[in-house]
Parts: structure tokens; sequence; C-alpha cells
């Protein structure tokens, strides 16, 4: 399938997006920010399952290290044909009025800023107009971009809908160039990232919203991610699969 670099590969989405495509035969790039022992793990579990990996620790909110990402990658693991673009923070939850301008800034900037910058050098290194063999990018949006984040996550709500702003455009941009983008847009998925909103009963406060009467895994969200990097999605752009539990 060739080399899938994850932004945000140490642990959740990530995490199971990297452990499933090498399963499905990709080798991969682990990117991480400060977890190197859960990066580790996760680069241990691709190896078992017979595929290469590469570790790679970076900030995706600061344009050198996305640009180093890049190089270092095609270095380790040769030229790059899949990109999912994960790495992404809540910022401490509260109603827009008592927001810090500290979180709103951390948000945006990886969020957005690292979004964009991340999307970029995966065209410059996949875009047939640059020499590269085409490619998949897959944005993580939130169903927070259509719900808006009421009471707690403004700022993150308005990242997701920029992520999926971005999606749409991009995909437009480089239809003719072999890279399809797309996105998925998770409902309440189980991972670390609600506690770090500071409520740590974040999802069984939201749970009675979702109609299926479940969080959803990260597995769940890895399946998808890997059907649009996949040849089954081919005619596949610009779109944002919900990932919910029916939670619209
Ligand atoms: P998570 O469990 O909190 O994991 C976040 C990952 O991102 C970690 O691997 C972390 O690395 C990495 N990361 C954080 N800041 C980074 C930075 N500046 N540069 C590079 N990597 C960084 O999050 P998750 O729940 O899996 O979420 C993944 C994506 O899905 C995010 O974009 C999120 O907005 C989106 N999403 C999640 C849900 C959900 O319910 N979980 C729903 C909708 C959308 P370290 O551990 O090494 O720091």
């Amino acid at each position: 399938m060739g080399v899938l670099v994850v932004t945000g590969g140490s642990r959740g989405i990530g995490a199971a997006t990297c452990r499933m495509a090498a399963q499905r035969g990709w080798d991969v790039v682990v990117n991480y920010k400060g977890n190197a022992a859960a990066a580790g793990a996760v680069a241990a579990d691709i190896a078992a399952a017979g595929r290469k990996a590469a570790l790679i620790q970076g900030d995706m909110a600061v344009e050198a290290d996305v640009i180093r990402l890049f190089a270092e990658a095609q270095k380790a693991l040769g030229p790059i044909g899949g990109v999912v673009n994960n790495a992404g923070i809540t910022g401490t939850g509260s109603r827009l009025e008592d927001t810090t301008l500290e979180t709103i800034r951390a948000v945006v900037d990886l969020n957005v800023t690292g979004a964009l910058l991340v999307a970029r050098e995966a065209v410059k290194r996949m875009s047939t107009r640059h020499g590269g063999q085409g490619g998949g990018i897959v944005n993580l949006s939130s169903a927070a971009a259509r719900l808006g984040g009421t009471g707690e996550l403004i700022p993150y709500a308005a990242t997701k809908g920029a992520i999926e702003t971005l999606t749409i455009g991009l995909a437009k941009e480089v239809g003719g160039d072999g890279i399809r983008v797309n996105a998925v847009s998770p409902g309440l998925i189980a991972t670390d990232i609600h506690d770090s909103t500071g409520d740590m009963n974040r999802m069984n406060r939201l749970l009675p919203g979702v109609p299926m009467g479940r969080v959803g895994t990260a597995e769940e969200v890895a399946e998808a991610i890997l059907w649009l990097l996949s040849p089954a999605a081919s005619y596949v752009t610009g779109t944002s699969i919900q990932i919910t539990g029916g939670r619209l």
C-alpha cells in the first residue's frame, strides 16, 4: 500500500489508525509530540504486523517540525502515499466568555494552522505536479463542526469547521494532481482527549445524546480512515464521513 504518515499517532484514533494500517499493508510513520513510550509501543505493533515503522517526534503546530517530519519520513521509509492529518487538541472546556486567549491560540495553532501546514507538505510530497506518485489525505474533523461545541468547546468546534472547509477546497485544488482529500467526522469516541477538557465525566455526560446508546471506538474511526485511503474509495474526494452513532 505504500508509506502512510500519521500525525499524533501515539494515542487514541491516531494510534489505532497506525496499527490497523500496518495490518492492511502500509508502512507507517508515527508522529508524536510528547509521549515517546506510547509511540514506541505503536511502532512495535507495526513491526509485529510485518511492516516498517518510523517514529518521528514533532510538534505539528510548529512549521519547522512539520517540514522536518515529511523530510525524515521520506528518508526513512520512501515516497509518501498517504497522510492522516490527525493531531488535535480540545483546549480546556468553558463557555466562550470564560475562555482565555492562550487556549484559543493553542487550539487554532494546532488544529487549523498545523493542519494546513501538514496538508501543504503532504501535497508537495505526493502531487504529480511536483513529481510525486499521488495519494490520499484524510483530515480529522469532528461532529463538533456541526454541533458547535456549545457551552464547552466553541474554539475547538470552530477549528473543525475549518477542517471541513480545508477538505473541500483542497480536494478541488489537487483533484487533477493525483491526490484525494477527505475527512472523517467522529462523534464521541473513547480516547483520552475528553479528560483534557477538564471534565472527567464528559463522555458520560454527553452519552444520552447518542442514538446508538454507546460511545465509539478509535478502531471504528480508523476503519473509515483506511477505507478513504484505499483503492476502494478511488472516486471519493472532498467528502466528510460522519462516525457518530447517529449523533447528528
Ligand atoms: P488523543 O487521544 O488526545 O491523542 C492525541 C494525539 O495527538 C496524541 O498522539 C498526541 O501525541 C498528539 N498530539 C497532541 N498535540 C500534538 C502536537 N502539537 N503535535 C503532534 N502531535 C500532537 O486524541 P484523539 O481523541 O485520538 O483525537 C485525534 C483527532 O480526532 C483529533 O484531531 C480530534 O480533534 C479528533 N476527534 C476526536 C474525537 C473523540 O471523541 N476522541 C471526536 C472527534 C474528533 P502525544 O501523546 O505524544 O503528545
